[in-house]
């Protein structure tokens, strides 16, 4: 992936027919092996004998100064003498960084012909018509810290072809994105977003970059990686932004990526099965991050386009508009950079560096404490003298030398005395410290005449082992020796939670997939807590499923293996290992036969029948993409299940039940309820409509027009609502309800045929509003007053008639 670093590629994609983000590299090594002589014997043999391509399109550099190089070419190809060209330190020379192996390297590039530029002078003249293909690297030096060169004791060849520029070569077309590798992605963005491919640059520009961006998004994702600000989450996290801003400007407003990981899955999930069988989690993981940048995108934009506004340039975009892009809006800073060059501004990286530390800053200090450097090199020291041995995995007891304290200040001290705390770092310890989710043990150091309590143990550098004690009773001593004890009962229950965790691990990645991967652990012993990624919450299926396998694992009591081996040896047996986690050359490895094979440093029980009863007790999301188990082990299970019994009997005894028939009886309650429900309204409707009945009886005909003018016996809120279904019923009419609940209220209808034209509803409510003591108004066909005297209303009523037949 060739985003960051020497080989930054990230600005050349989509530009150049032939740099991506995410590439293939084929090559060979030889270390101390072959050299010069035979690489450059294969690799023109692959190029022209197996793959067949025409050698009179074929040309070669060699650095400038490697007259070896240069006549192995004459001497053992048959390739065209006038296209071989010496370069220079820049082209020809490789190295990884400024100091290391380095060498000089000899490159092999295609010439696509006159179509594609007049330059007649090889790849010397660095046109696109000239392409890279193959780089043999021949490693001989070492540049040390002065610059000079050393040779090496065993020079190695290092070579990489790219393999998308091999097969446009060899599927005859000039750019990598015409070849199969891309079409597919390209074919399916174009149509997504409606436009075609081939038809104008900045569209075909953002087309290719998606494409390109898509893979390097997918295959990151596929490989462990998530989204997020820091790290490799954060490249990833640039790549997948800026292809997504180049998706809006083609128009596509909804999440898009994800819908092409499809179509690359299709693509590659063969010779990738890390796509395939992650499928479902990769494209959720890019959905999710679609959408989140998608809401903030449109905001940031308009900002920043406010900001270009007010800029003159060659002024850049200040540093603090880039930062608060970058804190506010997820904008990632080559991606404001990439949106201002469109608009032909730079942007003021410097300025953007400088804020993005200070906000570091206050968040380390807002974290931790000033105190915490003085901190780290004290431990620092102390793991430099010291080393504890643990022997906790065999034993609950030893007898142990203390060989530092530390008081609360952490100064060495030469002993604690009783009533204080401090820090005991002992020779040899059965307590566990902290670590790999497992929490550190507790319990006692004694002597005849002194007894302090293991509050916690940590070890924080090293292998010095920190016991976080209370002196209880007299003193502890610098140099002397005293019995150690830990909470062995407290440990069996951590011991039962851990090797859960390990089942319930490998039962996960059988019943959801291999895409499960441990992102953090707790074990204690009142439970354990295990999250991991999974695209969506488990079903009650699949929970009882995995809580089944765990248990009949632990009814199968199989016996548990535990050993040291190498690293190499461990991934042999297929080991699960914690992505990202740094492990030393040898491993301890837990094996449940037949079920679990972990690198794990914590305690387990001996056999699964230990942990005696599995129960998970929740599942919940922590964050995209990931989410969380916890459950109990053993007594904490069975306690567990007692009190939902409790619960259990409690209710069905409310219920005048037994627990077995609960879950009949309840839904039998609901269906009740249901019945109940539908049987009110029905009343409640039969009631309103004997009701407008009621006021129906009430109408008279006046002047030709149907009027009602009635009490209405219900909250002045209804009163609306009855009134256009009069209004409804009677086709052709004026009605006046008024209301004496809470305060009073009239209000007035009129039908359309009337209204405004023989009736204005609004000039009638004013006319009998006054009997009410108030005032109102409103349209021609609906008006409304409210007013102080309730008694009035009967007056006020009846005034609606005489107003009728006034008109
Ligand atoms: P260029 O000068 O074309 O950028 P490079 O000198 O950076 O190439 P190397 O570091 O020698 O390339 O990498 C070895 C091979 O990998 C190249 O010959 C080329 O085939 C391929 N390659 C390098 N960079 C890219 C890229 N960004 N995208 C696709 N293929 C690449
Ligand atoms: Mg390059």
């Amino acid at each position: 992936l060739r985003v960051s670093g020497k080989h930054n590629d990230l600005e050349e994609v989509g530009r150049t027919p032939r740099h991506h983000t995410f590439f293939e590299m084929l090559g060979n090594f030889s270390f101390g092996d072959y050299f010069k002589a035979q690489a450059i014997q294969f690799a023109w043999d692959l190029l022209t004998e197996v793959y067949k391509i025409d050698k009179s399109k074929l040309w070669v550099t060699v650095y400038e100064k490697d007259d070896e190089a240069h006549d192995l070419w004459l001497k053992l190809t048959d390739v065209d003498p006038q296209k071989i060209q010496r370069l220079g330190d820049k082209d020809n020379f490789w190295s990884m960084g400024d100091t290391g192996p380095c060498g000089p390297c000899t490159e092999i590039h295609y010439d696509h012909g006159p179509e594609y530029g007049d330059d007649e002078n090889g790849p010397a003249g660095e046109t696109d018509r000239y392409v890279e293909i193959w780089n043999l690297v021949f490693m001989q030096y070492e540049r040390n810290a002065k610059g000079e060169l050393n040779a090496i004791p065993k020079p190695s060849i290092d070579t990489g072809m790219g393999l998308e520029r091999l097969a446009a070569v060899l599927q005859g077309v000039y750019s990598n994105y015409d070849t199969d590798f891309f079409q597919p992605i390209i074919k399916k963005a174009a149509e997504l977003a409606n436009v075609s491919y081939g038809s104008n640059k900045a569209t075909d520009d953002a087309l290719r970059v998606i494409a390109d961006h898509l893979r390097a998004t997918a295959f990151l994702i596929g490989d462990g990686v998530m989204p997020s600000n820091e790290g490799k989450g954060y490249v990833l996290r640039r790549i997948a932004r800026r292809a997504i801003r180049y998706g809006v400007r083609l128009g596509l407003k909804e999440p898009f990526m994800y819908i092409l990981a499809d179509t690359l899955i299709t693509q590659m999930g063969d010779i990738y099965p890390e796509l395939s069988q992650r499928e479902v989690f990769i494209k959720e993981v890019i959905r999710g991050e679609e959408e989140r940048f998608l809401e903030t995108l449109e905001k940031g934009l308009q900002i920043l386009h406010r900001e270009f506004g007010k800029l003159k340039k060659p002024e850049p975009l200040p540093g603090k508009i880039v930062f608060q892009l970058h804190d506010t809006f997820g904008f990632p800073m080559d991606l404001t950079r990439l949106i201002a060059r469109e608009k032909g501004f730079e942007i003021d990286e410097v300025g953007y560096q400088s804020h993005m530390e200070r906000q570091k800053q206050t968040a380390r200090s807002n974290w931790k404490g000033s105190g915490d450097q003085q901190l780290n090199k004290v431990y620092y020291d102390l793991a430099s003298e010291h080393s504890t041995t643990f022997v906790g995995y065999s034993k609950t007891k030893s007898t142990a030398k203390i060989v530092a304290l530390l008081n609360t200040e952490n100064q060495q001290i030469k002993s604690l005395q009783s009533g204080e705390t401090g820090v005991v770092i002992l020779d040899r310890s059965p307590f566990y410290a902290e670590s790999g989710g497992q929490v550190g043990d507790l319990g006692f150091i004694v002597s005849s005449s002194a007894k302090a309590l293991v509050k916690d143990t940590q070890r924080p550098v090293g292998e010095a082992i920190h016991h976080q004690v209370m002196v209880e009773s007299g003193q502890l001593q610098l140099g002397e020796a005293y019995e150690t004890a830990i909470d062995y009962k407290r440990r069996e229950h951590i011991k039962r939670n851990h090797t859960a965790t390990h089942l319930l691990h490998s039962a996960l990645r059988t019943v959801l997939g291999t895409h499960v991967m441990q992102k953090g652990s707790l074990v204690d012993p009142n439970r354990l807590r295990f999250d991991f990624s999974h695209h969506k919450s488990l079903t009650n299926d699949e929970i009882n499923q995995i809580e089944k396998m765990v248990q009949d694992e632990i009814f199968r009591n199989t016996t548990l293996g535990v050993h040291n081996c190498s690293m190499d040896e461990a991934k042999a047996k297929g080991a699960l290992a914690l992505f990202g986690e740094k492990y030393g050359d040898e491993v301890r490895v837990i094996d449940v036969p037949g079920f679990s094979t972990e690198l794990c440093g914590g305690t387990h029980v001996s056999s699964t029948g230990d942990i005696g009863l599995f129960h998970i007790t929740s599942e919940s999301g922590v964050s995209a993409g990931v989410r969380r188990i916890e459950a109990l082990t053993g007594n904490g299970a069975l306690e567990h299940l007692k009190r939902q019994k409790v619960n259990m009997q409690a209710i069905a005894a409310t219920l005048k039940t037994t627990p077995d028939k609960l879950p009949t009886l309840v839904q039998k309650l609901l269906d009740d309820k249901k019945q109940l429900e539908k049987a009110l309204a029905k009343a409640q409707k039969e009631l309103a409509s004997a009701q407008a009945g009621d006021l129906k009886q009430g109408m008279r005909t006046i002047n030709g027009i149907q009027v009602i003018a009635a009490e209405f016996d219900g909250p002045p809120k209804a009163l609306r609502e009855e009134a256009d279904k009069l209004r409804d019923q009677l086709g052709s009419a004026v009605i006046v309800l008024g209301s004496r609940q809470k305060g009073v209220k009239i209000i007035a209808a009129v039908t359309k045929d009337l209204a405004g034209k023989k009736v204005h509803a609004g000039d009638l409510i004013r006319y009998i509003a006054p009997k009410i003591g108030g005032g109102g108004g409103g349209r021609p066909d609906m008006a409304q007053a409210g007013g102080k005297s309730p008694q009035g209303l009967p007056d006020a009523l009846e005034a609606t008639f005489s107003y009728i037949l006034n008109l």
